[in-house]
């Protein structure tokens, strides 16, 4: 025997008793976006590598030591995908359906990171996001917002925090990295190392360290939001008024930065406290500076990207999660002959219910077996197809749920007897 292959440590399998809560998740998600006209776009999941490196930026975490690069065979480098914001702007810039226009668009699929797997971080871990093209104003970001708190709502998740910051301009954000840096540097000796190192490169992210000395340092720092430029503090005025319109509570953390390089003005997270340290369950913001980054025309940009694994286990710890879904009806038949009818009248049964789940049993197995298989999936109704039914064309319907006796039907009724069976049952439960 060959040695056994694993899984790639912190990719996971799937497996179809968690499949039933991701399609819950990802159902309500797709509801909610309908809901407010966004357009779902499907993009690859390898792109060059360079696109990642002109856009998140080479000095992020995500470049520098995250992202699965490879040549491929012509010596290409390629890299997966370690979030989706990138690709859906190249896609953009590529058919030209940024310049000049509005989009709302959103997507969902498997992100890569090689990161330290833990709970809450994987290297193959998925997000749904949102982006919208084209609109400048507080308007759209609220929106955005909104519609990430109508999931919640749908989800019927709680005690999830929003999070709200401005970066302001670029300009007002050069400003800021000055003074920053200069406060920084006359605290050297208390910063981490990181934070050192990212003094020349990425001033802005020490913002967001999680080393205590580096934090107690930041607390006397001058603050972002006092150094923005006047029509970026308009638009975080007309933010947070829309906000307070509909009802969204949130806090402003003035320390909130994006692990990503191209936000601008404002930026937000959801967090929970319910899942430990990786408790931001949702990022996004504004990112008008990416376009023409990529060398598209300057188009206004906005968004986020939520993690599914992370929700899914917030889901959980809330009880929230639905039970798996159970077959309605399980045909039972004894020999070749009634196997053929069961086949037959099952097909007939999806044809008038297609919403339905209707298992046919295959394969060996007598009548009590069969009937034990049933239980064991959890089915409504068993349909007995035995010797005697076969005879007098007949099938036997046996409610497995509930005080309901057996009855005995004609084949041409059977149908009909179980759409009413399986219609009373649905009002029961
Ligand atoms: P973190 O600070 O937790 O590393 P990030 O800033 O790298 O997050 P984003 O790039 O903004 O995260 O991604 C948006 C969301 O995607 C995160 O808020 C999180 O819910 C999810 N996410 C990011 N990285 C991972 C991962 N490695 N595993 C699972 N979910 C992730
Ligand atoms: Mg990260």
């Amino acid at each position: 025997m060959g040695e056994r292959i694993q899984s790639i440590r912190g990719m996971h399998d799937i497996l179809p008793e968690q499949a039933s809560a991701w399609r819950h998740l990802e159902a309500a998600a797709q509801r909610v976006v309908d809901a407010y006209g966004y357009r779902q776009i499907r993009l690859p999941i390898v792109e060059k590598s360079e696109l990642f490196a002109r856009s998140i930026g080479e000095v992020t975490d995500i470049v520098e030591k995250e992202m699965y690069t490879f040549a491929d065979r012509n010596g290409e480098s390629l890299s997966l995908r370690p979030e989706g914001t990138a690709g859906c702007v190249r896609a953009g810039i590529e058919h030209g359906f940024l310049h000049n226009q509005l989009n709302r668009l959103w997507y969902v699929g498997p992100m890569f990171r090689h990161e330290r797997p833990q709970k809450g971080r994987y290297r193959q871990f998925h997000q749904l996001g949102v982006e919208a093209y084209g609109m400048a104003g507080p308007d759209i970001d609220a929106e955005v917002i909104l519609l990430s708190a109508r999931l919640w709502r749908e989800l019927g998740l709680r005690g999830l925090r929003l999070e709200i910051n401005s970066l302001g301009s670029l300009e007002a954000r050069m400003r800021y990295r000055e003074t920053l840096t200069t406060y920084l540097r006359n605290h050297l000796d208390a910063l981490d190392d990181d934070s050192r190192r990212r003094l020349d490169s990425n001033p802005l992210r020490i913002l967001d360290s999680k080393d205590a000395d580096t934090r107690a340092v930041l607390a006397d720092a001058p603050s972002l939001l006092d150094a923005l430029d006047e029509e970026s503090r308009r638009h975080f005025d007309g933010l947070r008024r829309l906000l307070d319109d509909n009802g969204v509570a949130y806090e402003i953390n003035p320390r909130l930065v994006r692990g990503l390089d191209y936000y601008s003005r404002t930026v937000f997270e959801w967090v929970t406290d319910d899942l430990g340290a990786q408790g931001t369950v949702c990022a996004g913001g504004r990112y008008d500076g990416l376009i023409p980054q990529l060398g598209g025309r300057p188009t206004p940009a906005c968004g986020f990207a939520m993690g599914l694994e992370r929700l899914l286990a917030l889901l959980e710890s809330q009880g929230l999660l639905p039970p798996e879904e159970t077959p309605d009806v399980y045909c039972l038949s004894l020999g070749e002959d009634a196997r053929a009818v069961a086949m037959r009248l099952m097909e007939s049964l999806r044809e008038a219910a297609p919403s339905l789940r209707v298992l046919t049993h295959c394969g060996e197995g007598n009548l009590k077996a069969q009937l034990k298989r049933a239980d064991k999936y959890g089915a409504r109704v068993a349909v007995i197809l035995g010797e005697d039914e076969l005879r007098d064309a007949t099938a036997t319907l046996k409610p497995l749920q509930g005080e309901q006796p057996q009855q005995r039907v004609t084949q041409t009724e059977l149908v009909t007897n179980l759409l009413a069976l399986c219609a009373k049952e649905n009002t029961v439960s």
